[in-house]
Formats: structure tokens, C-alpha cells, sequence
């Protein structure tokens, strides 16, 4: 290489390193200010792909508790990207690794900590477990999810599944060779279950003590506001599951929720039956209010069943997929599409024994008209009614026509699994 080009890119690394100094410095010195001033700053690596240019742009995105502000800098151009202002539908309990917010229609990932203060806050206040609604208690989900959300864990990952019995097996290998092995696999795979990622501060030690003792006669006498004590039957009937450690946490998490895709005999299946069905979304505005379990309770009190749930985060891509029918026909469109991919939301495939063939108009009824306004004056028993907020935001998404609920299961629990 000749003599002046390497001149040049040392000259080059220089500036670059010397840009890359002022900026950690003034990053460091504007933390310690703010923290002088007693404002909290989390300040977390994110990457926004762009479709139009088919690049990955990548920000640090600031995040202020306090007024639940945020702030931009875009890494490449090494400028303010956008000035802190506050955001809606952005919370403190929504900055994780892996998770993706939505910042100005744009969906962003959140890939690292851009500081030792924000990953160690963070972390502490988001440890993971793992919790499993067993087959006795799949029934009662609703009351569940509110004794859960009540005790204020975040359902980060959520699944209906029916467990084989080499499955069953595997999950409990600790147990093999004790007296009750067999029975216990003969129970956790006589029905669904429902499998959960829970996160909170010390999310193992608390959901233990949640779930009360194994043995649910026991939890009534000693613990009488568990989830055992309150749903469970005995022993070995006992409603539900926790992680004993981190390890055993991250084992089971991964079991039920693997990082990476798996198809193998080992990886739990959805319980959806793809037929006789209707489809539901829990939008992801009623799932950040907390209305799952009151809409899960709503629903089975109407005698329709939940054969199959489980949470997604869908991309823009998906939700416009998703929603294709409703383009350029609902003026509501692009903020349908915005409210889809704004957060977690739970699928829902809807059977009914009692209502046979008409489950999918009944359920549509009981979902009610569109606008919530509409719906609190012609239909005030409906879901929309009790849960939604506006037009967009109407708490659930029902299947059009009876046609249309197959289609829309099949999108979610075949093409999306
Ligand atoms: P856990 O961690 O509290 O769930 O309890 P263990 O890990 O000891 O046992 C796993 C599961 O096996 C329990 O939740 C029960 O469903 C079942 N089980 C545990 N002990 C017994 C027992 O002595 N008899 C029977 N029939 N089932 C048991
Ligand atoms: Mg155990």
C-alpha cells in the first residue's frame, strides 16, 4: 500500500477515535448531570430496520422515567437524531433486551445497554421465570392471569400447548424414578397447559411464593391467598408450576420459548385445531391495561371455549399482512396496522361446544360493534363495550365472517409457529 494511504487511514482512525472519546465523554458527563439533578436516564443500544432502504439503522435511545421522555442519537450520523420528547405507549416495564418499542411509527429493537447504570438497574428489576397453568386449572386462566398481573409480574411469553409424554418426561427428568413419576406424567399431559415467561424483581423466589406450597391442602391452611391454595386440589392436582432456581428458569424457559427455531419431537405444539373455529386478538393496548385475564374470564362465562392462546409481537410487515383485507376499505387502516405491532398482543382461537356451528357470529356479537361508543349504547354486555377505548383501540379484533376465522387461526398457530 502506498505510503500516503496509510497516512490517511491513520489519520482517518484517529478522528474517528478522537469523535468516538468526545462523544463517550459528553455521554458520561450529560449521565452524571442528570443524575446530580436526581433525573433517571436509561440509556439502551436500539436498531430500526429500514424496509425502504433495506438498511439497519442504528440509534441510542435515552429513555427518562420521569416524564417517560425519550431521545435519539443516531450512531451512524453521529448526530441528535430526535430531541427528547415524551412518547406515548412507551413504559420503563417495556425496555428490555430483545424487546421491540415502537418510537414514531418506527419499531425499534432494543440489542444492548449503553451503560453500566441502565444494565444493572434493568436487570435487577427484570429477572424471568418460568410458570405453567397445569391441565386441572387451564379452565380458570382468567382468574389466573389477574392473580398474576395483580402480584404485578409481566407475562412476557405466553403459550397453549399439549405436552406428549416424552416431552412430558423430559421437562421433568429431576423426577424420574420417584414413586409419583408416572402419575405426574399421566396428569400434566391429560389436558393443555399453559406455559408463561413471567419477569419482575426476584421473579423465581416470587413466583414460588405466589404458587404456595406443592401440596394444596397444605397452601390453604399456611398460604391461603396462593394460586394452590386457591385452585388447586391435592398433592398432585396442584394448578401450577414455578422455576426452583435461575438455572432451572432458564432451562425451562428455553424448553417451552427456544431462542432459536427448533422443529423437533422436544418443541410443545400449539393446541389450535384449525377447524370449527373463529379468530381473536387481545389488542396490545388491552393487554398493556391489564385486561387479559377480566376478557379471558368474559369469554368462557359466554360458554365459548379458548382452544388455543399465545402471545406474539408482530412487525409491520405482519400486521399489514394481517390486516390486507381492511386496506383502503376501513379509513381506521394505518392505525390498525400502528396499534398491531405496538406491543405484545394474545391470539386467540374461539370453539364452542354450546354454539356449535353459530360460534362465529355469536362471538362477533359478543365482541360487538367496532366503535366502542357505539358498542356502550347498543351493546353494553359486549367486549368492546367494557374494554375499548376508540375505534382503533377497541380492546379485540374478532373474525369478519365465518370463512375468514380458519384463515386467520391458521396465520397465527401454523404460519406464524
Ligand atoms: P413443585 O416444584 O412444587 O412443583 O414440586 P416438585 O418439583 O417436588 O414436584 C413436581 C410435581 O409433581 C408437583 O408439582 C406435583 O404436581 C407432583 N408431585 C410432587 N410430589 C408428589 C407426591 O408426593 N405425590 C404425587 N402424586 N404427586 C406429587
Ligand atoms: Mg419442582
Amino acid at each position: 500500500m502506498p505510503k500516503h494511504f496509510s497516512r490517511i487511514f491513520s489519520a482517518m482512525g484517529n478522528k474517528v477515535f478522537i469523535i468516538a472519546l468526545v462523544v463517550a465523554l459528553v455521554a458520561i458527563s450529560l449521565n452524571n448531570y442528570l443524575k446530580r439533578k436526581g433525573e433517571t436516564r436509561y440509556i439502551f443500544h436500539t436498531e430500526w430496520y429500514d424496509p425502504v432502504s433495506a438498511t439497519v439503522n442504528k440509534f441510542h435511545l435515552s429513555f427518562f422515567p420521569r416524564d417517560r421522555s425519550v431521545e435519539m442519537y443516531d450512531l451512524r450520523a453521529q448526530r441528535l437524531f430526535l430531541k427528547r420528547i415524551p412518547v406515548e405507549g412507551v413504559e420503563e416495564r417495556d425496555l428490555y433486551l430483545g424487546n421491540t418499542i415502537v418510537v414514531l411509527s418506527r419499531q425499534l429493537k432494543i440489542t444492548d445497554y449503553a451503560d453500566a447504570f441502565t444494565r444493572d438497574q434493568i436487570t435487577s428489576k427484570r429477572q424471568r421465570t418460568f410458570a405453567m397453568v397445569k391441565p386441572d386449572a387451564v379452565h380458570r386462566l382468567g382468574e389466573i392471569v389477574d392473580v398474576i398481573q395483580s402480584r404485578d409480574f409481566e407475562i412476557s411469553q405466553m403459550k397453549m400447548v399439549q405436552l406428549t409424554r416424552l416431552q412430558a418426561a423430559t421437562f421433568y427428568r429431576e423426577h424420574e424414578g420417584r414413586p409419583f413419576f408416572e402419575s405426574l406424567l399421566d396428569y400434566i399431559t391429560s389436558g393443555p397447559v399453559v406455559a408463561m415467561e413471567l419477569v419482575t424483581t426476584n421473579a423465581v423466589k416470587k413466583w414460588r411464593a405466589t404458587l404456595g406450597p406443592t401440596d394444596s391442602q397444605e397452601a390453604r391452611n399456611i398460604a391461603p391467598e396462593s394460586i394452590r391454595a386457591l385452585f388447586g386440589k391435592d398433592k398432585q392436582l396442584n394448578a401450577g408450576h414455578g422455576s426452583d432456581s435461575d438455572i432451572s428458569a432458564i432451562r425451562e424457559i428455553e424448553f417451552f420459548f427456544p431462542s432459536s427455531k427448533i422443529n423437533d419431537d422436544l418443541l410443545p405444539q400449539t393446541t389450535a385445531k384449525l377447524a370449527n373455529n373463529t379468530c381473536s386478538i387481545i389488542k396490545p393496548h388491552a393487554v398493556a391495561k391489564g385486561h387479559m385475564g377480566s376478557i379471558l374470564k368474559a369469554i368462557k362465562e359466554e360458554e365459548f371455549d379458548v382452544s388455543a392462546l399465545q402471545i406474539f409481537r408482530m412487525d409491520k410487515v405482519q400486521s399489514e399482512e394481517f390486516l390486507e383485507v381492511y386496506k383502503g376499505v376501513v379509513s381506521e387502516y394505518p392505525g390498525m396496522v400502528q396499534q398491531l405491532m405496538s406491543g405484545p398482543l394474545v391470539a386467540l382461537e374461539i370453539t364452542s361446544r354450546v354454539h356449535g356451528s353459530q360460534t362465529p357470529t355469536k362471538f362477533r356479537e359478543f365482541v360487538g360493534p367496532a366503535d366502542p361508543e357505539v358498542a356502550r349504547e347498543l351493546r353494553p354486555n359486549s367486549l368492546r363495550a367494557r374494554f375499548g377505548e376508540d375505534t382503533v383501540k377497541n380492546a379485540l379484533h374478532c373474525s369478519d365472517l365465518p370463512d375468514d376465522g380458519p384463515l386467520e387461526v391458521e396465520y397465527f398457530f401454523k404460519i406464524l409457529q
